[in-house]
Parts: C-alpha cells; sequence; structure tokens
C-alpha cells in the first residue's frame, strides 16, 4: 500500500495556503500559521482589523497610489498575516514564546521585528518578498529562516521518505 501523507513541512505550509485563502487584500493573499511541537497553536491571513471596512469592499490606498510591493504598510488599512496570527494567540492567551511560524510569504521588516519580540525562533515561507531589512534583521536576530518548496505531487513523494514523522 502506497500512503500519500505529507511531510510536516507541506502539512503545515498547505494549511498556511488555505489560510491565505480567506484574505481581503487586493494585491498579496498571505496566510501564517504559529506552530509548536507539531500543533497549530494560531492563524492569521491579511485582511483589516476584525469588524472594518475591507480593501476589497471599500478600495486600497496602496493600490490607488501604485506603491511598490513592500513599501508604505502604514497606507493600508489591512493586518499582515504574521501579525494577525500573533493578535490571535494574545487575545485567547495562547504562549507562543520558542514557536514557528510558518507564512506563504518571507515577513516583512515590520512582520519580522514583531516575530522576533514574540519570541518566535523559527520561520519558514514559500514565496519571497522583497524586503531587504527584512532579512537583515532575521540574520541578526538568529532566527532561523528556511524556504519550503511545496511542487505538485511533492506531499505524495515525501510522504515515502517521512513516512514514519
Ligand atoms: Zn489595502
Ligand atoms: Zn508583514
Amino acid at each position: 500500500m502506497k500512503y500519500n501523507r505529507p511531510d510536516w513541512h507541506t502539512y503545515f505550509m498547505e494549511i498556511a495556503k488555505l489560510v491565505s485563502k480567506r484574505s481581503t487584500c487586493l494585491r498579496r493573499s498571505v496566510g501564517a500559521l504559529i506552530v509548536q511541537n507539531k500543533r497549530i497553536l494560531s492563524t492569521g491571513y491579511n485582511g483589516a482589523p476584525a469588524g472594518l471596512k475591507h480593501c476589497i469592499d471599500r478600495g486600497c490606498i496602496r493600490q490607488q497610489m501604485k506603491v511598490a510591493s513592500g513599501e508604505r504598510h502604514e497606507l493600508c488599512r489591512g493586518l499582515h498575516a504574521e501579525q494577525n496570527a500573533i493578535i490571535q494567540a494574545a487575545l485567547h492567551g495562547v504562549p507562543i514564546k520558542g514557536a514557528s511560524l510558518y507564512s506563504t510569504h518571507l515577513p516583512c521588516s515590520i512582520c519580522i521585528k514583531m516575530i522576533i519580540n514574540a519570541g518566535i525562533k523559527q520561520v519558514f515561507y514559500c514565496d519571497g518578498y522583497a524586503d531587504m531589512l527584512s532579512l537583515e534583521l532575521i540574520k541578526e536576530s538568529g532566527i532561523i529562516l528556511k524556504k519550503i518548496t511545496i511542487k505538485k505531487g511533492e506531499a505524495s513523494k515525501a510522504s515515502r521518505k517521512y513516512v514514519k514523522t
């Protein structure tokens, strides 16, 4: 019998991708998970604060002003996926010190600063993001950064290797 069982990185990253589908950002859909001991503690996607109008409902100033990717985040009313994941943990009193963060995209420099102070120690991401400061801060902080590549059929391929995990 052949198992079609994803390894842990694939499992969490595919969940992060599913979470990103709830995004209300006009420019990029991002999903993030905070994970500890193979358990999901918190999730987040990018969008406006709870109960407020989203960029998909009222337009986004960054879009209207044609702001380049990775710049002038403060103009958008949305929170980033990583921020929402950290806030959700705080809201429910869930400790995330020492946890790992999975994000569909490399966190921006604002999120990285929060990730550092939240005590998150590993960051796994799928797609890159144009933010040089972010990479500099990650390097300096000692956070372990790893790009996870998921190709079609990767889950089933990985399962043969990691079937015992
Ligand atoms: Zn926006
Ligand atoms: Zn961010």
